[in-house]
């Protein structure tokens, strides 16, 4: 049976690393292995994107916090020109749907846990709408380069554990009150495309699905040895992975523009950027 670490908690970017590698979930949250990451012609690109996106983050949360358009704009001019364009379209949609989507008691950056499979499962969520009518939207701000088709985001394990674990948890935030799956929507608002987020709506079978294949999912890890996390077998995976040298997967320049030229017919393998957040940082 696997010893994690006494503070482990599961979430969806440490199963998603399961889920590309059971390696990489092994060495970055059972083993902790700091590993240094090797230099390619793209890392440093990459590097800036992780940064905008978090600088992007940290604006939408003043934003959703309520603190004043002219002090978050005094920010905002010291930025980049994209951050300075991210934030112009943001404003423009926040402005569009603060009467609808936007309209509620709203919760910035709040971090919701459920316990499943005698473990913790804990969701972080860029922003929380409950709307006068008791019906919630989940909103998660995505600055990676392409928005992601419905279909594919609807397969992403975060799909699965951000309505999953607020439907479950949502009786904690609003003492004791209860919430139908069915009133819980996810948006993926990208800022590659601000006018059109892409809606998953949830339902009580969609939650007993998720309920289910997340139970099987902490117990297949739960049950494993240390000697139980393969290498993946695509290496696609392990184009921006900082154990490359560890694993000696040695992963071209070519590679990594054929992996990104994947756009057309997005892969199941997320841009590197998909997180801009933490999750490990509770
Ligand atoms: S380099 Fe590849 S095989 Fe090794 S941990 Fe990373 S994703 Fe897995």
């Amino acid at each position: 049976m696997l010893k994690l670490p006494v503070d482990f908690t599961f979430n969806q970017s440490n199963l998603q690393d399961f889920l590309e590698c059971p390696r990489r979930f092994y060495l970055g949250h059972v083993r902790r292995l700091l590993w240094p990451n090797r230099e390619m012609s793209s890392e440093s690109a990459n590097q800036r994107r992780l940064q905008l996106g978090k600088t992007f983050h940290h604006l939408a949360q003043q934003k959703a916090l309520g603190i004043a358009d002219e002090k978050i704009q005094r920010q905002v001019a010291t930025q980049s020109l994209e951050i300075q364009s991210w934030w112009q379209t943001f404003s423009e949609w926040w402005e569009n749907s603060v009467n609808r989507d936007l309209n509620g008691d709203r919760y910035a950056e709040t971090i919701l846990t459920t316990g499943l499979s005698g473990s913790r499962l804990v969701a972080k969520y860029d922003l929380l709408v409950i709307h006068p009518e008791g019906d919630v939207t989940i909103f998660d701000w995505k600055t990676v380069t392409h928005p992601i088709p419905t279909k594919y985001l609807s397969q992403h394990v975060q799909s699965r554990v951000y309505p999953f674990v607020f439907s479950r948890a949502y009786a904690a935030l609003l003492s004791g009150r209860k919430i139908a799956p069915e009133q819980v929507t996810m948006v993926y608002w990208f800022t590659a495309d601000p006018f059109h987020p892409q809606r998953l709506t949830y339902h009580s079978r969609q939650y007993e699905v998720d309920e289910d294949y997340l139970i099987h999912l902490l117990t297949d890890i739960l049950q494993r040895t240390d000697k139980d996390f393969p290498l993946t077998t695509n290496e696609k995976h392990c184009a921006h992975c900082v154990y490359r040298t560890y694993c000696d997967r040695r992963v071209s320049d070519k590679d990594e523009e054929n992996r990104l030229d994947e756009n057309d017919n997005p892969p199941l393998v997320f841009p590197e950027d998909w997180e801009q957040v933490s999750e490990i940082n509770y």
